[in-house]
């Protein structure tokens, strides 16, 4: 059995959590391949090292003097290398970094330091084996990511090793330069090694007992989801619930191996499961809620349209021409509406407008602004009946006017739009019709 694990800047921020990450290491040896984050926020209003390195380096790049803003950083090092009682040395490390900073060497390479020194601690913690992402996580010269190459590389260097410490969030050019994932990138590297070294499963540790049920924010102490698939993740995700870095899903949903999420200061709690697909039964009927507000609608009327061929697709090259993206496009027998995001929407409205007059000539638009939207996601919808209308009855006696609906062809989600102001009221009302009746 192969693990990877994946620790998140929380379960580093300091010595006591790097002891904490050492048992859960040991305390399961199939966990050999592990890829950390940089150190954390050690307590509420902190800074995480990242962000220590960016603005160190924008000192550094406007010429002035970065060696304060550099010793800070090397103190959070040391104070973990002291916690652990490490006879290491960060010295050499350090000063590369100073005379690389002096030398611009670029943001990217400024930030990635965060993840390659805490990599050095716990190779040397662990007496695992260091292999610098330099190595083996390849971008091409544009920046993007070379998927085919890396899987090449990094699995022929750990097929050499049997348990290796590979940092997180960076990589490099075949010339060297150092190029970052964007933030929170650490959760793609841990995919990446997990598919190369075909793991059994990829565990990423963080300081949440797994994906919840919906925003704590929202609903206090919302339940955990047990499992979900990646395609439900994909749909809550991109409607803000976020655990993991959206692109760290690629790389082992194509090999089928699942994601644990779990939480370092909770090591007994199973977390979430992500797989692919699973014949285990939601315990709810719905999976997830998530949603969010500041969408806008335009609403189009022009009588006879449903008779007008290439009706639709006119109005949607409006947009297209104008870079706004649509979210949804619920239509009738004479309107149709556009669903967008308001802040990209506001700009352009305009020219928008006046497109849609020219390419359809509507009888009248008229917008709304001010939305949110919903989704009520879960794969257990498929085969109960009634779930539509417990949402929208549960949205009644919490006197929520219901502005759209949507529900996906694969039943998978229902998508719900309703005015900003009713967002939080409507998202617990659905968890509570869902979660707290327990059916
Ligand atoms: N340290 C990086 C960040 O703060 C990457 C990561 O933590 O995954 O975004």
């Amino acid at each position: 059995m192969k693990k990877v694990v994946k620790f998140g800047g929380s379960s580093l921020a300091n010595a006591e959590q790097f002891q904490k990450v050492g048992e859960i290491i040991k305390s399961d040896k199939s966990r050999r391949y592990v890829v950390p984050s940089a150190p954390g926020k050690r307590f509420d209003g902190d800074t995480k090292v990242t962000d220590m390195l960016y603005s160190c380096y924008e000192t550094a790049a406007s010429g002035e003097d970065f060696t304060n803003q550099l010793k800070a950083i090397k103190e959070r090092y040391y104070e973990i290398v002291r916690g652990l009682n490490l006879n290491l040395s960060l010295e050499e490390e350090f000063k590369t970094i100073q005379a690389d900073f002096k030398n611009q060497s670029g943001m990217e390479y400024a930030a990635s330091r965060g993840e390659f020194l805490n990599g050095k601690i716990m190779a040397a913690y662990l007496g695992y084996t260091f292999v610098d992402a330099a190595e083996v996580i390849r971008f091409r010269k544009d920046g993007s990511f070379d998927m085919e190459t890396t899987d090449k590389l990094l699995t022929k260097r750990l097929e050499k090793c049997e348990c290796a410490v590979i940092p997180g969030f960076y990589g490099a050019c075949s010339d060297g330069t150092v190029r970052t994932f964007s933030r929170g990138g650490s959760d793609v590297t841990g995919s990446l090694v997990a598919r190369a070294i075909q793991a059994d499963l990829y565990e990423n540790w963080t300081d949440v007992s797994g994906f919840l049920v919906t925003d704590p924010r929202i609903v206090e102490n919302p339940a955990v989801i047990e499992t979900i698939t990646y395609r439900e993740l994909r749909e809550l995700s991109y409607m803000g619930a976020t655990v993991l870095h959206e692109e760290a899903i690629f790389p082992v949903r194509k090999e089928g191996i699942p994601i644990n999420i779990r939480n370092t200061n909770s090591p007994e709690d199973k977390g979430t499961f992500i797989v692919e697909s699973t014949c285990r039964k939601p315990r709810y009927t719905i999976t997830g809620i998530a949603g969010k507000k500041g969408f806008c609608s335009i609403n189009i009327e022009k009588s006879m349209m449903n008779s007008e061929l290439g009706f639709g697709r006119k109005i949607l090259q409006v947009f297209e021409d104008q870079g706004v993206n649509f979210e949804h496009v619920p239509s009738g027998i004479d309107t149709m509406t556009v669903y967008v995001h308001q802040d990209e929407f506001e700009e352009k409205e305009q020219q928008v407008i006046a497109g849609i007059h020219r390419a359809v000539q509507p009888d009248f638009v008229e917008m709304e602004a001010d939305l949110a939207l919903i989704a009520v996601v879960g794969r257990g919808m498929r085969s109960t009946r009634g779930t539509a209308g417990r949402i929208f009855s549960a949205l009644a006696h919490a006197n929520v006017n219901v502005k759209m609906i949507d529900q996906g062809s694969s039943e998978l989600n229902i998508i719900i739009g309703v005015e900003n102001r009713d967002f939080e009221t409507a998202v617990k009302a659905i968890y509570d019709i869902f979660v707290m009746t327990q059916i």
